[in-house]
């Protein structure tokens, strides 16, 4: 297996209706019961869109700068202690 990278890229929104940035983050530490997912296909969706348009907006709504995105496929590179199922119940 590959060598967990120390950084991850993201696109941010961090003005509506204008161009992502491309940000560098942190992985942060796998907490029990979690999972660290490297990416390999994203979607964009209409949520995104609309996301990047501000239809969610402060006040009560999102707050800048985020990364959209809950579409995605990728590879468990590392699970938490205690994690033995995934939400459907199935061993992993
Ligand atoms: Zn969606």
């Amino acid at each position: 297996m590959a060598e967990i990278p120390k950084t991850s890229k993201a696109a941010v929104i961090v003005e509506y209706g204008k161009s992502l940035q491309v940000r560098e983050y942190p992985i942060p530490k796998i907490q029990p019961g979690g999972i660290l997912v490297r990416n390999e296909i994203a979607g964009v969706c209409g949520t995104d869109v609309n996301m990047w348009r501000g239809a969610y907006a402060s006040p009560g709504g999102q707050v800048l700068a985020t990364i959209p995105g809950h579409e995605f496929v990728g590879r468990i590179v590392e699970m938490g202690q205690d994690l033995t199922h995934d939400s459907a119940g199935q061993p992993l």
